[in-house]
Parts: C-alpha cells; sequence; structure tokens
C-alpha cells in the first residue's frame, strides 16, 4: 500500500467519524424530544422493551464485519448515554443551589446579617448546665461583641448513661441569659415534636450532625419560622449534605446556615478529620452561608486557633467554637472547651485575620 493511498483511506475514516459525530448528535437531540415527550406523558425515561426492539434489529440488520454482539455492546453504550441524557433532562438543580441562585443568601439574626461577606463567631458552652455558667459565658460574649451564643439543651450523646442535657430546661435558661445580655442563641432540638416548643426560646435552631438525615425533623425545621443550623453527618457526603439542606428548604424554610464540623476517618490524632475544603466546594455549589465547627472537627483545645483561621482563609461566613468557666468539670466535651483566658487569645488571634464583632 503507497503511502497516497494510506492518506486517502485515513481521510475517508475522517469523513466517516465526522458523519458519525453528527448522526450520534442527531440521535440525542431526538432522545431528548422523546424524552420531553415522555415526561408529558408521565412515563419513565427507561424501556426496556424498547431497548430489546432497538437490539433485535440490529442483530437482524447486521451484515458484517462486525459480530452482532460488538454492535450490540456498541449501542448499548449508546441507549446509556441517551439514557443519562434524558435523566439529566430530567433533573432540576436543587433549591439550594447556586444554580437556582447565583447570590449568597443572607440571615439576619440580632441584628447581624450572616453570610453577607463579613465573618462572624458563635461561641458558647457545649451544654447549658446551670443559669450560673450559662451567664458567665454570656459575659465574656458581651465583652467581645459577639451577638450569638451556642449552648445545648438537648445533648445527642453516644452512651444513654452521660449527660443528656436540661432539656427545656436549659432553653428557659438560655432565653433568660440571652435576653439579659442582648444575645441570640443556637441550640440543637433532637426530636420533631420539640421544634414548636424550641420556637419560644431559640433564636436558630440546630439540627446536629447525628441527625443529618433525619428527614422527619428536617421537616419540621422547615416548617419553621426560626434560621436553622444544619451540621453535616459524621459520614456524610456533600451531595447527601445539600440534600438534607434541600429538605428543609423544600419545606418552606430558606434560612440555613451550613456547619462543616468534621468527618469520620480513620485518622486518630483528631475527634474528626475537618474538611476544609467542603468551605469552598459548599460556598461554590450553594448560596446558604457556610460556618466551620472547630470544636467537634478536632476535639483538641489546642486546635481552635488554627483550624478557625484556615476556615476564615477558606471564605467561611463564621466559626463555632464551645467556650465553658471551667473545663475541666464540664459534664460533657471537657477536652476541647475553652476556658476564658484561651477563649480571649482566640477572640483576639481571629480579629487579627478579620472576624467581626461588635466591638
Ligand atoms: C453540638 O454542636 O453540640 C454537637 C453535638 O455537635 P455535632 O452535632 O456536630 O456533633
Ligand atoms: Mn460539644
Amino acid at each position: 500500500m503507497s503511502r497516497n493511498e494510506l492518506d486517502v483511506l485515513r481521510k475517508r475514516i475522517d469523513e466517516l467519524n465526522d458523519r458519525l459525530l453528527e448522526i450520534i448528535n442527531e440521535r440525542a437531540a431526538l432522545v431528548q424530544r422523546i424524552g420531553e415527550l415522555k415526561k408529558a406523558q408521565g412515563a419513565q425515561p427507561y424501556d426496556p422493551v424498547r431497548e430489546r426492539e432497538i437490539l433485535n434489529r440490529i442483530k437482524e440488520k447486521n451484515k458484517g464485519p462486525f459480530k452482532t454482539e460488538t454492535l450490540q455492546h456498541l449501542f448499548k453504550e449508546i441507549l446509556k448515554a441517551s439514557l443519562e441524557l434524558q435523566e439529566d433532562d430530567r433533573r432540576e438543580a436543587l433549591l439550594v443551589s447556586r444554580e437556582r441562585k447565583s447570590s449568597d443568601t443572607t440571615i439576619e439574626i440580632n441584628g447581624e446579617k450572616i453570610g453577607d461577606g463579613k465573618q462572624r463567631l458563635i461561641a458558647g458552652p457545649c451544654a447549658v448546665e446551670s443559669y450560673e455558667q450559662t451567664r458567665q459565658v454570656a459575659e465574656q460574649l458581651k465583652k467581645h461583641g459577639i451577638k450569638i451564643m451556642r449552648g445545648g439543651a438537648f445533648k445527642p450523646r453516644t452512651s444513654p448513661y452521660d449527660f443528656q442535657g436540661l432539656g427545656v430546661e436549659g432553653l428557659k435558661i438560655l432565653r433568660r441569659v440571652a435576653d439579659e445580655f442582648g444575645l441570640a442563641v443556637v441550640s440543637e432540638i433532637v426530636s420533631p415534636a420539640d421544634i414548636e416548643l424550641a420556637e419560644e426560646y431559640v433564636d436558630v435552631i440546630q439540627i446536629g450532625a447525628r441527625n443529618m438525615q433525619n428527614f422527619e425533623l428536617l421537616k419540621a425545621a422547615g416548617r419553621s419560622s426560626k434560621p436553622v443550623l444544619l451540621k453535616r453527618g459524621l459520614a456524610a457526603t456533600i451531595d447527601e449534605y445539600m440534600k438534607a439542606a434541600e429538605y428543609v428548604f423544600s419545606a418552606g424554610n430558606e434560612n440555613i446556615i451550613l456547619c462543616e464540623r468534621g468527618i469520620r476517618t480513620f485518622e486518630r490524632a483528631t475527634r474528626n478529620t475537618l474538611d476544609i475544603s467542603a468551605v469552598p466546594v459548599l460556598k461554590q455549589e450553594t448560596h446558604l452561608p457556610v460556618f466551620v465547627d472547630v470544636t467537634h472537627a478536632t476535639g483538641r483545645r489546642d486546635l481552635l486557633i488554627p483550624t478557625a483561621k484556615a476556615a476564615m482563609a477558606v471564605g467561611a461566613d463564621g466559626v463555632m467554637v464551645e467556650v465553658h468557666p471551667d473545663p475541666s468539670v464540664a459534664l460533657s466535651d471537657s477536652a476541647q472547651q475553652m476556658d476564658f483566658d484561651l477563649f480571649d487569645r482566640f477572640v483576639s488571634e481571629l480579629k487579627g485575620c478579620g472576624l467581626h464583632t461588635t466591638v
């Protein structure tokens, strides 16, 4: 075969490839049109009877040199890609996605506009233990110009024998202290039945990591008038996390703060592994504000300052952290809550990195 003949044959192959490309896309456009018709009729995109007909037809028509099995295999790939095309057309972007809303969502809490580009702190004890303990923490927040306090009243504990929180009594203490110090409060609610009750006492309903896929709780929080701070689940992918937020949003509550709090990995140096890249991913994929809870992410008070700085550096809307008057006697998370001296240092270092406070 001369060089010239090879060039001619290759040129014909190129032309055939061009035609194949055109035909395959022409086919794809028809598939999309069929998809629209099926959708209008309420029919499913996948139709195994029709797929069988197409494969049989290939068998009837094939004159070689390709074997029928080979061609059926190639066509199955085309059928699979076509089905994906129909499914993509059907799949509507999530309400929480940037695709649906390009501007950042901001949430007004106690005069603060969460998500407005300023970086804020939510701080407070792991659990509300008493009026006096909560009041002492509130005093520190006020001193630093922090407007939102956290504190658990219903504590989801690994062991049923551990301190479970003060329940409604804890919510009452939080409300009383918050009103005395002009603070807003965030507290975790663990049962759909308590959402209504929580509205009386809290400014933001927290849904904890262990409940990220408690769909009834998500729906109940979605019906609430209070903003929701939704923690990422212990082993939840970002896709699952966004869909959990979608439960709240689609039930009517658009005021959602996401909160990365570390995920389970094989690493034992920290309690969880802070997935720092989740912050820019969530900021890109959703329009919701994103916080980072460095306390539960690390489980180590010596890592709170560097990880909080990292959270701010990657563009988090804020940081959540635990502080207690005397962590060594705290009823929960005593290894990771800050005392007031460390908290002073924590706040001043973060202010140096741009943390917004009101003093
Ligand atoms: C909490 O913030 O009190 C808490 C229990 O956190 P998480 O749900 O992230 O473990
Ligand atoms: Mn805690």
